[in-house]
Formats: structure tokens, sequence, C-alpha cells
């Protein structure tokens, strides 16, 4: 079930214009997506969205567009170069490779997924009685998959953390993990890969080896003095940025879930040392807000603590989606302490301090930062707002249920018939709308297919021109979620508008 709703939203993306694959006529090329004509607008949207919520909500951020290209000490100090590694693990029979954790991981989910139904049963046999906090306490079954994840997670935390592969690879021996594809437990041993492309660059005294950012973070970084300076920031203060990242990611699947040409919305928050806890919860929270103002499920979205924490972070928890492969990260907020600041001072000999008015002194300050994928947040929406509505005596429509500021089009308009001055009248109102919003024109094919048409790239009004609005100067709005139809005059039409697919409204929803 799970699996042909993931098919629908895949071939939904490719029918509709939103997700091609890269070099399609070439046979494609793995793991690299393009994004079509509806796409680009709601990954825009979506873009625009975080934007706004970072920069233009909190007077102590700004925004900076660093390169892609960066000198290739970054990466150094960054430990991207000696330590951006993933531990991967191939079965021998299938010749399929798989990231080690994420097959322990997957491994745990079955225990979670037990647990779940173990209280699912409990709710159903005694209904308001029922006790969650305390039957999850209890449950001899609940207990015992509980232990079973602590007992694995422990494992995989210490190998990790040692970096153990033999241990790893142990693990997932002593657990009898099967590979999906061939069913063997036939593995090879663990060995790490590091994920950074890297190119030459012409230099006068040669070539240098230089790569493509993996994160856009450390274009933040390595600009902390700069912006600090010259924006005279006071600490706490954060810097957000929005651009590609790249990763040699050896197991391409999921859709646009992994890839390896990727877009990232990162925010980092300089903070006096000593607060970063407070900040990590409060960027925690705002977070959260900002995805649930979206009109996802809550129970969708889950908090994932890390289990192995960097060396480098004191804090470190991931938000997850109920994605229809299962929860997956989308986004991480990281509490990074000095790591990054004190290391690029180190490697580049240039202080990287803050003059602290108050306390009088000299310091590096901490970060905390917030850290989303643009395109695995473009899955959560189309995956959560693509239905399939039955509308009885055996018709269904397909509807596209994204929140309307974040729709490719606000509105659509559509003259009745192709004649009779209708699309002259229609033409006039799309010239004025346009100005303010993507609005889309459509004069072919009857109004009940145009209007589905709509519906299934997510507009949220459609306008319809007809031989009444000639003499009353009205049109008819059509909603796409409720389907009702509303007649209005043509000069009401733009306040309507406003107070349907503004973005401001979602805006005010991340103050409360
Ligand atoms: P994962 O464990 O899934 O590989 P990660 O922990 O390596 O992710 P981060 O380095 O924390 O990810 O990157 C921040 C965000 O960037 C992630 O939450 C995710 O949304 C996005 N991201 C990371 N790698 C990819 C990728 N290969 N394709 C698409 N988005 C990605």
């Amino acid at each position: 079930m799970s699996e042909e709703r993931f098919k629908n939203v895949i071939s939904h993306a490719k029918e509709y214009g939103f997700v091609f694959q890269s070099s399609e006529i070439y046979d494609g090329l793995a793991a690299v997506y393009d994004y079509g004509q509806t796409g680009v607008m709601l990954k825009k949207n979506i873009r625009e969205y975080w934007w706004q919520s970072m920069v233009q909500l909190h007077e102590n951020i700004v925004g900076i567009d660093a390169a892609i290209f960066m000198h290739p000490k970054t990466w150094k100090a960054s430990g991207h170069v000696d330590g951006f590694n993933d531990p991967m693990i191939d079965n021998k029979d299938s010749k399929k490779r798989y990231r080690a954790d994420v097959l322990i991981e997957e491994y745990i989910e079955k225990y979670v997924q037990k647990i779940e139904k173990e209280v699912a049963k409990g709710i159903k046999r005694f209904g308001d009685d029922f006790d969650e906090e305390q039957f999850r306490k209890t449950n001899p079954n609940v207990l015992r998959s509980q232990n079973k994840i602590d007992e694995v997670n422990d494992r995989m935390k210490t190998a990790l953390e040692a970096g153990d592969l033999d241990g790893l690879k142990q693990l997932i021996l002593d657990l009898e993990i099967a590979c999906p594809i061939s069913g063997s437990k036939n593995w090879t041993d663990v060995r790490q890969f590091n994920l950074m492309y890297s190119t030459q660059m012409s230099a006068t005294d040669g070539e240098s080896q230089i790569y493509l950012r993996p994160e856009t973070a450390q274009g933040i970084f390595v600009n902390y003095l700069n912006v600090q300076k010259t924006g005279r920031m006071k600490l706490p203060f954060g810097i957000a940025q929005t651009g590609k990242a790249f990763r040699n990611e050896i197991i391409a699947r999921q859709f646009i879930m992994r890839m390896k040409e990727f877009e990232q919305m990162e925010m980092q928050f300089f903070v006096q040392p000593g607060t970063e806890k407070d900040w990590f919860a409060y960027w925690k929270d705002q977070r959260i807000k900002w995805h649930q103002s979206l009109g996802v499920a809550p129970e969708n979205y889950r908090f994932h603590d890390h289990v192995k924490l960097a060396h480098y972070a004191n804090a470190a928890v991931d938000i997850e989606y109920n994605f229809p492969f299962g929860f997956k990260e989308v986004e991480g907020i990281h509490s990074r302490t000095d790591f990054d600041l004190k290391q690029h001072q180190e490697f580049s000999g240039k202080k990287l301090q803050y003059f602290d008015p108050e306390r009088n002194e000299s310091y590096v300050p901490y970060v905390v930062e917030t850290s989303i994928g643009l395109d695995r947040m473009f899955l959560v929406l189309l995956t959560d707002a693509l239905k399939e509505e039955d509308l009885g005596e055996g018709q269904t429509r397909t509807v596209l249920q994204l929140p309307p500021a974040l729709a490719p089009y606000q509105c659509a308009i559509l003259p009745l018939v192709k004649k009779d001055g209708l699309p002259e009248m229609a033409d006039t109102i799309f010239k004025k709308l346009r100005l303010k919003y993507n609005c889309f024109y459509e004069e072919k094919d009857s109004i009940g297919k145009r209007y589905r048409r709509q519906d299934a790239i997510g507009t949220p009004v459609c306008i319809t021109v007809d031989h009444e609005s000639l003499e009353n100067n009205d049109v008819t709005l059509r909603f796409r979620d409720s389907m009702e139809q509303r007649r209005v005059k043509i000069d009401e039409i733009s306040a309507i508008l406003e107070k349907e697919v503004s973005m401001s409204h979602l805006l005010e929803k991340l103050l409360d």
C-alpha cells in the first residue's frame, strides 16, 4: 500500500511537470533530478517561506550567498577530508551496497513499529480507560521490544563512536540482518567511503584539487567575521543561506530523498557560550512550528534524538517525517559548540572572536544550527498533499492540497468558452492579477477538465469568466479543497485572493 502510494507520488511528479530525471533522454543519471515548470515554483515558494521565516521575521538574522567552491583548506578544517565517510557494506549475492548504520536502524525501526502496534491494540481494547504511559512502562511485550532497541542502539553507538568497522559488521551478523534484495546474509567487511566530489582548479603554481561543497554551513563559518563586523551584529545573531550541496551518495534510492546534488537551507546562530542549550530548545520549538504551519498532520512528524553525537556537538535532534517508506530525517538541529570557528581559526591563522561589551571579554561564539534539505521538504509536501478523493457515484479526483501560498500557481483564469469576448475579459483580469501572483491562463477543453488539471497541480483558486460576467462584471471563484463555487465582483477578487493565498498567513502562525 505504502509502496503503491510512493509510486503514485513519483509518477504524479513526472506527469504534471514537478520533477524529471536528469538527462532522461540519455537514460538518466542516477540520483540526480531536474525540477520542471511546476516543481520549480513549488521549490521556490518553499525556499521563500523558509527565508522569510528566518531573515524577515528575525531582526538579528541576516542572509548570505557564498560560493560553492571554497578554499580546499576549509574542508581540512571542517573535518570533511578526513572524516566525511559513510560505513558501507556490500551483499556478495545481490552485489548491492548499503550503509551499515542504515541497515541497523531499519532493524530497530521494526521493533519501534511492534511497540506502536501493541499500543494501538491497547487503545482499541481499553478505549478511554487506556493509560498509554503506564502501558508503555509495564506491558511485557513493549518492554521486551524496548530492551532490544536499547541494546542494539548501544552497540551501534559504541561501534560508530569508536570507528569500529568490525564491530558494526559483527552487529549486522549477530542480528541476522539479510539483504532486502537477495535475502542472504553473505556480507563483505564494512568500509569507509568519502562523500565529497573533487575537481581541479588551475592555479599559477599548477593544478590544485578543490571540492564541491558537501554542505552550505562552511560558507557561513568562514564569513562569520565579515558579516559580524560589516553588519555590526551583536550576539546572539544568525546567518542564513540556501544553496546547492553535493555528496557522492553511494546508495541512490527513494527518488529525491537522497540525491547527489541537492539544496540545503541552513541557519547558523551564534551565541554566548553557556547559553547554547537554551537556544537549542528555542530553535527546536521554532522549527517544528514552521513544519506544522504547513498543515501536515502532527502525527506525521516526530523528533529523533541522535544516538551518536558528533564529537563537537553537545546536543542534536532530527525532525523526521513519516514518508511512505517510514520516518526519515528532513531537518537536523545541532548544537555545535565552538568547534567550527575554532578549527577555522587554527587552520587560517586568523582570529574569529567576538568582543562582548557586556562581559568585557573576547571569545569564540558557540553555534546552534538548523539544517533542512529543500528537496526533502518538497517531497514531504508533495507526499502529504497528494490525495485521491472519492466524489461519489463512481467519480474520483486527484487533488494536490498544498498550502495555498506555496502552490506553483496561486490562481487560474479560465474563460468558459473561447469566443464572445470572454477571452478578452479574462485576459484583462489575468494581466492585473499577475502583477502580484503567479497566475495560470487556459482556454482549451471543457471547464470540468480544466478544474481537474488545476486540482492536480494544487492551484487553490480558479476564476471563471462566463457570459454573465460581461453583463454583471462578476466571475465564479472555485476553491480547490471544498470545490465550493462563489460568485464575486471583479474588484473583490484581489482581496479574496490575498486572504486565501498570502504567505503572511503562514508567517503569522509562527508568532503564536
Ligand atoms: P542522512 O543521514 O539522511 O544522510 P545527514 O544527517 O547526512 O542526512 P545533514 O548533513 O544533517 O544530513 O544535512 C542536513 C539536511 O540536508 C538533511 O536533514 C537533509 O534534509 C538534507 N540532505 C542531506 N543529504 C541529502 C541528500 N543526499 N539528498 C537530499 N537531501 C539531503
